[in-house]
């Protein structure tokens, strides 16, 4: 047994989850469980996946042993890694291609990126976060993924709503007391105790409250923690039904490891004693009605000359319609625009790139953006010089002068820009691969 686990949580367990209990008594110091998740939108080789066992609950999802955090194909957004049991939440979601998705407590992205990764090109996902350095995080790992038809915000989500539209489907992934956590990250287990357990119950009422009325009549709100405590899961969700009368719990069958007794058929618990994650629960609601979406205008506007010379010269396509957006020399698409201030939306669609005097410079978002026609370089993955430019590396190429996508099986990993045969390297400095 794992000597740190907190007494008082033991204790709580050993009468609420008795399987968890003993699960913890004879093996809480195994390595926690890892998973890769693909990106619908970036297929990768099949033989990549081949040595790797399946996650039962999501047909996207992988386990792994391996660090894989610096693999080409990561930098090409072409997986994420996530833990495994936290993958059954967007697949209890049932997202459908043009659904208008709000994702409330977003950062670093492994529920927003999986959300996007169904979504086409007629859906819609508004990914907030109050903190705003990690949303800064759930902001690149969106670009990494190349999506780009959504927006990103932060701070207070009641300052917000006023210019918020209606949604199809609202993910809640809330602030919580981590018990699911304890063996991935220690520090969750220092922090632990119970009254940090009613602080976060608080907190995800309120929140609860703030987001509910942005959900379209027939909408469904799924709500989901990693932690075990009933004050946080289905204590909370029996509450916020009794309060409001609109909702019902959505019918939802769950795959046979998940565990619906201890919840009494208030969502499902994950537990690390009946399958290979570390834990989470998850619960979908449904406010009741029918789903009507107003049909909204995409917006139109004229592309800047700078940026039209850009694509005329390099033969990019940037999809028909949609907005510019100019914030200072920065250049963003938008396929839909809303009434908020530079300081909440930390990315209003797609960034393309800076307008200079001289030029326009493309964005490293640019190339990783989904499905547009970029000029590109093609190599295989493994060729060493994608190593060196991952590294930051310049070295000579043979291509005409412009600027280029360098591209591993047909997914960009950042730009180069050849000038007599040198190929100059434009990965940014900060996600550049230090060692081997
Ligand atoms: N959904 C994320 C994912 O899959 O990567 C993980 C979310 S994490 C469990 C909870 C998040 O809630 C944190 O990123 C935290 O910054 C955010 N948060 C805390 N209080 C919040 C609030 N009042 N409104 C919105 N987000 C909040």
């Amino acid at each position: 047994m794992n000597k740190r686990l907190p007494p008082l949580f033991l204790q709580r367990i050993r009468h609420e989850l008795p399987s968890l209990y003993e699960h913890y008594l004879q093996r809480s110091d195994r390595p926690p469980w890892k998973g890769l998740r693909t990106n619908p939108q970036k297929p990768l080789p099949p033989s990549f996946l081949t040595s790797l066992k399946p996650i039962p609950w999501s047909p996207v999802g992988f386990y792994v042993e391996e660090k894989l955090g610096h693999h080409p194909f990561h930098h090409a957004g072409m997986f994420y890694l996530q833990e495994p049991s936290a993958m059954a939440v967007v697949e209890t979601m049932h997202i459908q291609p043009e659904d208008w998705v709000l994702d409330v407590a977003a950062a670093p992205g492994g529920k927003s990126t999986h959300i996007a990764g169904y979504l086409s090109s007629h859906g819609f996902l508004w990914s907030h976060d109050k903190d705003r350095q990690r949303a800064t995080q759930l902001m690149f790992n969106l670009e990494r993924m190349g999506f780009y038809h959504g927006l990103v915000t932060t701070g207070d989500i009641d300052a917000l709503i006023g210019s918020m539209p209606s949604f199809h489907k609202i993910l809640l992934d809330a602030p919580c007391s981590g018990e699911g956590m304890f063996l991935k990250e220690e520090k969750a287990m220092d922090q632990w105790s119970p009254e940090l357990v009613l602080a976060c119950a608080r907190v995800q009422k309120e929140l609860l409250e703030n987001v509910a009325p942005l959900l379209l009549e027939g909408g469904e709100l799924t709500y989901s923690t990693c932690t075990f405590s009933r004050e946080e899961n289905e204590l909370q969700i029996l509450d916020f039904l009794k309060r409001h009368h609109d909702f019902e719990l959505a019918p939802r069958t769950y795959p046979d490891a998940f565990d619906t007794t201890s919840t009494q058929g208030v969502g499902a618990r994950l537990l690390p004693s009946e399958l290979e994650g570390e834990g989470h629960y998850v619960v979908t609601l449904r406010k009741k009605g029918t789903a009507i979406l107003p049909v909204r205008k995409i917006a139109h506007s004229s592309i800047p000359p700078t940026f039209q010379q850009f694509m005329k010269t390099h033969r990019v396509g940037i999809p028909e319609g949609g907005h510019y957006i100019q914030l200072q020399e920065r250049l963003y698409w938008a396929h839909h625009t809303f009434n908020l201030s530079p300081r909440q939306c930390l990315n209003p669609g797609l960034y393309v790139g800076n307008i200079k005097e001289y030029g326009f410079i493309p964005s490293h978002a640019l190339s990783h953006a989904n499905h547009l026609e970029l000029p590109r370089v093609e190599l295989s993955w493994d060729d060493p010089r994608v190593k060196r430019y991952l590294k930051g590396e310049t070295f000579s190429f043979d291509q005409k002068d412009g600027w280029y996508v360098f591209s591993v099986e047909g997914q960009g990993l950042g730009w180069i820009k050849m000038v007599k045969g040198l190929a100059k390297n434009h990965f940014p400095k900060g996600l550049r691969i230090l060692h081997d």
